[in-house]
Parts: structure tokens; C-alpha cells; sequence
């Protein structure tokens, strides 16, 4: 039989011996011709594994055995004097031999071994040392199959794939509470051209696919798959993570499903797969998953550094964060945010300093449509001499697409996928949702559930663009935000911004992963309604109420040119601007200080300064 293959190669074996006499053997390889002489006299040879491609499944154990032959096509074999197998294969560009052992409870088994490149097998008709014969059993051509064929047979017999087993054994005790056990892999990647064992399955990935048909294997009674290509696999949660397309199959291994993951894999379970609830375990799960995120041994805090954080916009937009950016209306929000957009789309520095990460945007705009926003958008550009460049900016205008409803999301997430863009804006936030904003859980749920998954998963930022409450401008001015404040709680950054005259000021209320950067002014320059542009000035100090009122007034009086005012004309003016009672009349006080104003009688002043200097 074996002479049928002129690309096989031999060594010598003594006579009752099992093992090769020849000092360097493996490289010493006879032909089928050159080792008849030695079989004359000696009966025993070897087969030269690696040579021609030939490898052999040398199986010890019966079951090994059974399942080689059930799982690969039929091919010579023959019977070993202590009653193993040799199932001979060519099998392309195998490397390396191959020992199946597994662990079970500590305890190694050993099944047999793939022999390769520097071995040989005790050829058919040799004389084991215990008196028995090497005999062919299946006098059939050698069969040739891919390493991937050969190593989904062999897998579940190496020590390795019992990594799935682990994987769902993990998954049950994690999540077992939830019933996720009650689906079975089966269900989830169906059966549909795989083919049937016992009750094992194999075939081609249902997902990444297959180049030898064979690197899929379930098995429905142990609740269990495995992917012979990516080495992963697990139980029902991994496969509906897989499939759903939650995580990569390379990633099903123990530990991936935890937190956003695990949450998303098992609504999805509960969506699509019947399972039946899922929200005692997700609020454990982000408790523990916070915690052990959150944890630092004591001397680990004495050299703890902030991890070099990707930005967006540097110091302003982090990556993979959600964020606020808020401001009364009237405050030229909309162009800071389309001017960002468009410094982020072209690569070019936001306000003229902030250097930015080039990317794509996309807009969901709720509030303004596409006549606005072109107008808009045209004045931008040409502010930022960019005028005639075609920019990945996309825009949605007035989308009916809602962030809180799970249709909405998926067709944004579609658009994440299909786009990768690095930033999402939703203008504005209120709109964006249909839930009543003060209501706290929901904002949590939103979070936690929603945009913190997308997030992590696509490795965009989101930003929501908000209004702040109206009237009062006294307070904390985190409390000045709308809605819940879960809001701010939740979010990784807040900008707001604020027109103070003819300039803007940036705060930043909040920075989760760096210092906060001190507010500083922007400069307008609006060119007859052509371009807009802004530039971010010195740092702006924080005035205390009086100083406030004070520069109030002065804009009042250069603007209006006014020479000469009563004290309620002053005050009606002021308190529009939310100034109080006392903080006016110290304010009045501080301009006569400073020489701009003078008494009058009659609870009059004149202005004494032409200059206008603005504190
Ligand atoms: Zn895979």
C-alpha cells in the first residue's frame, strides 16, 4: 500500500524494537526501495512523518479513535501491536506534533498524538516487542485534509479547547440566575448546514466562516461550542454575544462577558432568545463591574498616572466618553458645536488653539433642518478658510430618531457601524428623548444601558447638546442645568458656554479624566454675514456679582451711547440680566469707584469715561 506513495520516506528499526537505531534518523530518510533490503532481514521499519506531508493520528484511546473516524474522511489505518490506530493523513504545511492530553478534575488523560515532522510510526507488517503484528485495518488511500480539519478533530481532545468548557461553565455561574442556561447553543446558531454526530454538531462558522467547512463544533447536551479557528467558545450567552455581533468569536473566553458587554448580550438574550429578566442581575453587574474597575491597592495610588487620554479635542472632547454641552439659548452654542465639528472633520485646531483628532461626525439634528444648518454650516467653514473642502460631516436633519427607543438605536448604531465616525452630536438631548427629563432612573438607564454600550463598543464620542434652565442665573451652575441631575452626574465632561457682549466664555463644568481647564473667553468675528469665526482669547476670570453687573452696564451704556441715566433705568436693565438688588447698587458703586460714572442729583448719573473700558 504504502509503496503507492513515492513521497514517502523510511528509517530503520531493528528486529522486536519499536524505535529507530540509526543515529540522526530523521534526516537519514530511505525510499521504499532502499529499505526493502533492510525489512528482508530485519521485518521492522518506521514511516517518516513531515516527509510528503504525512501525518499520523496515533490513537491510544477508543474514543479518540471513534471520533476521527466519525469527523474525518476515511483513509489507511492500521492496527498497532498494543491495539491503538494509525490513521495516516497528508496534511498541508503542519508543522509541528501534536500531544492530545486533557485535564479532567487535575487529572491528565492522555488520548494519543498527531505525529509530525521529526517522528516516525512503526510501519504495517512489523512486529510489536510483544509479539503482536502491525496490520493494516482500512487498506485505503491516504486521505488529505487541511490543518483545520485535522486540528477541529483533534481540538477537544488537546488541553486547550477545554478552555470553552470552562468558558461556559463560567458563563452558568455568572449568569445562571438570569436562565440564560434554558437556551440552548443550538437554538441559537440553529443547525443549518452543520452536520450531525451523535448529538454534536460540526461545520463552518456560522458567522466568520470556514475554509475546510470544519472549525464549528457544538454540542447541544453539554450546552457548549467551540471555534476551532479563533481557539473560543462558551455557552448560550457567548453565542448570542457572538452572533448578535456583541463581541468578535475570537473574543468568546472567559471574562469578556462582563459589565456593557454582558448587559447587552442579555438583552439581546431577552429580546431575541426568551429569556426571561435580566435587570436584578444587570444592576449587580454594574456595581461590581464599577467597583473592581474603580479599585487601587493603597501603595498602587502612589504612582497611579491618568492613562494618556485619547482626545477629540484636546483638553475639551475626550474619545469613548458622553457629553454635555449646554448654555442658555442665544449663546451661539450651535455654531461653537458646528465650529468643533468642523475643526474635528478638517484636522484643524478648534478656536484656533485646541489641536483636534481628524474624523468623521454625524449630526442628528432635531431642532433646525437643512436650511439652517447650511447656512450655518457655510458661515463655519468659511470662518475657518475651509470653504471649498469636502468634509465628513453628516447631517440628519430634523431625525425623528429617538436615543431612548431600541429601534431608534439600532438604526443610529447602523449608522455607527456603516460610517465609524468619532463623534455623534444629538441636537438637541430633550428632543432626543422621549422620556420626561426629570425623571433620574430613566437618565440612569439611558446611560448605563445605552449610550455607555455604544460607546465602549464603536469607541465614539456622544455628544448631547442641552439647555439650561431659564431665568435664574443664580446658583450652582451645575444646577442650571436641565432635566435630572443624573445628567450631569453621568457624564463624562460638561461645556457650557455663555455670551458675556460681543464675547463668549467656555466653562468647563466638569472633566472626568483630566483637570479641569479654567474658563476662558472667545472671540467672535462675524463678517457681513459671510463667515463666522471664533478664537479662543485669554483665560476669563471669574467676577464676583458686582463686577458683573458693572460690566453689564457698561455694555448697556457704550451700546446704547448713553450720557446720562436714572437709577431705575439702570436697574430695570440689570435685573433682566438676573442681577440682584445689592449686587446692583455695589456694582453702580464700583463703576464710581473706578471713575466711569459720577452722581448726579436725582438718583442720576453721568458717565464720565468715553473710553469704555470693559472690565
Ligand atoms: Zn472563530
Amino acid at each position: 500500500m504504502l509503496s503507492n506513495y513515492p513521497q514517502l520516506r523510511y528509517c530503520k528499526i531493528q528486529k522486536g524494537k519499536k524505535a529507530p537505531f540509526e543515529k540522526d534518523w530523521t534526516n537519514k530518510p530511505y525510499t521504499w526501495e532502499e529499505i526493502q533490503k533492510h525489512i528482508k532481514s530485519e521485518i521492522n521499519y518506521g514511516v517518516l512523518c513531515g516527509y510528503g506531508d504525512l501525518a499520523v493520528i496515533d490513537c491510544d484511546n477508543p474514543e479518540l479513535q471513534k471520533h476521527v473516524e466519525a469527523v474525518l474522511p476515511a483513509t489507511f489505518r492500521i492496527k498497532t501491536g498494543r491495539g491503538g490506530m494509525h490513521n495516516y493523513f497528508f496534511v498541508p504545511n503542519l508543522q509541528n506534533k501534536i500531544i492530545l492530553t486533557t485535564k479532567l478534575q487535575d487529572k491528565e488523560v492522555h488520548w494519543g498524538e498527531v505525529q509530525s515532522k521529526g517522528t516516525q510510526v512503526v510501519g504495517d507488517g512489523s512486529i510489536h516487542p510483544n509479539g503482536n503484528k502491525y496490520e493494516v485495518v482500512a487498506p485505503m488511500m491516504i486521505a488529505t485534509i487541511s490543518e483545520e480539519q485535522l486540528m477541529a478533530a483533534v481540538r477537544p481532545f488537546m488541553h486547550e479547547s477545554q478552555q470553552s468548557d470552562e468558558n461556559a461553565d463560567w458563563e452558568k455561574q455568572k449568569y445562571g440566575k438570569s436562565g440564560i442556561d434554558m437556551i440552548n447553543v443550538k437554538e441559537v446558531w440553529g443547525t443549518l448546514g452543520l452536520k450531525a454526530h451523535g448529538d454534536e454538531y460540526y461545520g463552518a462558522h456560522p458567522i466568520h466562516g470556514s475554509e475546510s467547512g470544519m472549525n464549528f463544533w457544538l454540542n447541544p447536551s453539554k450546552n457548549l461550542w467551540h471555534c476551532f479557528r479563533c481557539s473560543a467558545g462558551g455557552g448560550a450567552l457567548s453565542a448570542i454575544a457572538v452572533k448578535e455581533g456583541i463581541i468578535n468569536c475570537s473574543e468568546a473566553q472567559k471574562g469578556t462577558l462582563r459589565g456593557a458587554i454582558a448587559v447587552q448580550a442579555l438583552k439581546a438574550a431577552k429580546e431575541r432568545y426568551g429569556l426571561r429578566e435580566i435587570q436584578q442581575y444587570q444592576e449587580i453587574e454594574e456595581k461590581t463591574e464599577k467597583e473592581e474597575k474603580l479599585m487601587l491597592w493603597e501603595y498602587e495610588l502612589d504612582n497611579y498616572k491618568e492613562e494618556d487620554k485619547e482626545w477629540i479635542i484636546e483638553k475639551l472632547i475626550p474619545n469613548c466618553s458622553v457629553g454635555v454641552w449646554t448654555g442658555k439659548r442665544g449663546t451661539f452654542k450651535t455654531f461653537l458645536v458646528l465650529s468643533a465639528i468642523f475643526a474635528i472633520s478638517s484636522g484643524k485646531p478648534f478656536l484656533n488653539k485646541f489641536p483636534t483628532r481628524q474624523g468623521k461626525v454625524i449630526y442628528l439634528d432635531k431642532e433646525n433642518g437643512v436650511y439652517v444648518m447650511r447656512e450655518r454650516k457655510n458661515l463655519i467653514k468659511k470662518g475657518l478658510e475651509i470653504e471649498d473642502e469636502k468634509l465628513p460631516v453628516g447631517f440628519i436633519c430634523f431625525s425623528p430618531l429617538k436615543i431612548d427607543k431600541q429601534r431608534d438605536i439600532n438604526a443610529i448604531e447602523e449608522l455607527i457601524v456603516a460610517h465609524k465616525p468619532s463623534l455623534l452630536v444629538i441636537d438637541t438631548y430633550r428632543r432626543g428623548i422621549s422620556f420626561e427629563e426629570n425623571d433620574a432612573g430613566k437618565v440612569s438607564w439611558l446611560f448605563v444601558d445605552i449610550l455607555r454600550p455604544l460607546v465602549e463598543k464603536h469607541k465614539i464620542t456622544i455628544l448631547l447638546i442641552h439647555h439650561d434652565r431659564k431665568g435664574e442665573a443664580q446658583g450652582d451652575e451645575m444646577d442650571m442645568i436641565r432635566g435630572s441631575s443624573d445628567l450631569a452626574n453621568y457624564a463624562d465632561f460638561i461645556m457650557k458656554n455663555e455670551r458675556r457682549g460681543e464675547m463668549l466664555i467656555l466653562k468647563q463644568l466638569k472633566m472626568r479624566s483630566a483637570p479641569e481647564i479654567k474658563p476662558f473667553e472667545i472671540s467672535i468675528t462675524n463678517k457681513e454675514d459671510v463667515s463666522i469665526r471664533f478664537q479662543a482669547e485669554g483665560e476669563f476670570e471669574i467676577k464676583t456679582k458686582d463686577q458683573r453687573c458693572a460690566e453689564i452696564l457698561t455694555m448697556w451704556i457704550i451700546k446704547e451711547e448713553i450720557k446720562q441715566f436714572k437709577t431705575e433705568e439702570a436697574r430695570e436693565i440689570a435685573f433682566k440680566e438676573g442681577i440682584r438688588k445689592q449686587n446692583f447698587f455695589r456694582g453702580l458703586q464700583l463703576m464710581v469707584d473706578k471713575g466711569f460714572l459720577q452722581r448726579g442729583g436725582r438718583g442720576e448719573y453721568l458717565i464720565i469715561s468715553k473710553e469704555g473700558k470693559i472690565w
